[in-house]
């Protein structure tokens, strides 16, 4: 690492410098070694992080006091590492804000004048509402331009006084030896004159909140959490910029029959034990009436059908999803004595004609239950 300067030397002032000076000698580098005046140059930069560093410490009382006892040693630790340009700029903001140097620097990117603020909002909708698509209106608090002084901020038929910044001009000029910088003066923002009394009803603001109603156009298919931009419908720009947007964000209320799951929607079905097994047509609601849906015999409680094109359409205007109808078998709870004396005839077949899952079943069983090692319980386990 290369030795360290001296800090009084860096800054070129004496060592009994008041603070005053030490600030003006920091400022007059600053200018002549920003990377900004000097895009060609990259020794710039370093001399301007070296300036910022030795400012940083002789602009303190106390750490000045231990470099001058101690030198370096004395502050180290004590120093921050500027990084960027814009740390610096950080860091010192009390001595750049003042104003003449408020916008010398950052004037590049404040020159265009900034939007309005986004504002957000919420629309809760049903599932056919969102797979419809519709339009609905949404009440949305934003400050809006102040009619009585049209945004200026001034009381109607108050005085202005001339900026003394500027004299009035609205830019300033910025000299350190051969640079010459012209900005917008940052004290009346490129006015020339400032407000001596503020208007009554925005305090100044030159905005008022306001309670607007807004139509939002709601695209079929339109899924929970997603938002909607209302463009240009936030705050206004008082620096003559675009106005800030509106960010709707979707809330689609849960369903009591149908569960959505991307694209798709999935509907739980209850059947019958006997409609499971000797298989059924069954009527299937769907967001646009019912659909006829046929099981096979032998249908599976979670067994899954689809009908397609009945689930949502794509926002996007890609494909409609599906509808996926889950079929689970109901077991009644209670049952009439006929139903009572028709099962037990069936529970005795049962007995006789067992199903395959029930048969494997009970061959583990029994394999659970018999002595181990016999050998030909296990070959007979793989084979099934
Ligand atoms: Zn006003
Ligand atoms: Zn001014």
């Amino acid at each position: 690492m290369a030795q360290k300067r001296d800090y009084y030397e860096v800054l070129g002032v004496s060592r009994n410098a008041t603070e005053k000076e030490i600030a003006a000698a920091y400022r007059k580098l600053a200018v002549k070694y920003h990377p900004d005046a000097n895009p060609d140059d990259p020794n710039a930069t370093e001399k301007f992080k070296e300036a910022a560093e030795a400012y940083e410490v002789l602009r303190d009382p106390e750490k000045r006091a231990r470099y001058d006892r101690y030198g370096h040693a004395g502050v180290e630790g004590n120093v921050p590492q500027f990084h960027t340009v814009e740390e610096i700029f950080e860091a010192f903001s009390d001595l750049f804000g003042g104003g003449l140097f408020g916008d010398l620097f950052t004037g590049r990117r404040s020159r265009r004048p900034r939007r309005g603020q986004d504002v957000r909002a919420d629309l809760e909708l049903t599932l056919e509402e969102a797979a419809r698509g519709c339009t609905k209106t949404v009440r949305i608090h934003r400050r809006e331009r102040c009619n009585t002084c049209g945004g200026s901020g001034a009381r109607p038929g108050s005085t202005h006084e001339i900026c003394r910044q500027c004299g009035g001009r609205g830019q300033i000029v910025q000299a350190a030896g051969m640079i010459r910088i012209q900005t917008t003066c940052p004290v009346c923002r490129g006015a020339g004159s400032l407000v001596t009394e503020w208007c009554p009803d925005c305090r100044g603001q030159g905005m008022v909140q306001r309670k607007v109603e807004l139509d939002v156009h709601v695209p079929a298919g339109i899924d929970d959490g997603m938002q909607i931009r209302l463009s240009g419908e936030g705050e206004p720009s008082l620096e003559g910029g675009p106005p800030g947007d509106c960010y709707c964000r979707i809330h689609v209320r849960r369903h009591h029959l149908f569960h959505r799951e991307g694209p798709h929607l999935l509907l739980q079905v209850p059947i019958t034990y006997s409609q499971a097994v000797l298989g059924a047509t069954l009527d299937i609601p769907t967001l646009e009436g019912t659909e006829k849906l046929e099981i096979p015999r032998g249908t599976q409680s979670g067994q899954r059908f689809r009908l397609r094109g009945h689930g949502m359409p794509d926002p996007r205007g890609g494909p409609r999803g599906d509808l996926v109808v889950e079929t689970y078998v109901e077991i009644p709870k209670k049952i009439s004595p006929r139903q009572e004396e028709l099962l037990r005839q069936l529970a005795d077949l049962e007995q006789k004609d067992v199903t395959p899952h029930r048969k494997t079943f009970l061959e583990k069983l029994r394999d659970y239950f018999s002595p181990p090692n016999t050998g030909s319980h296990t070959s007979q386990e793989e084979s099934s």
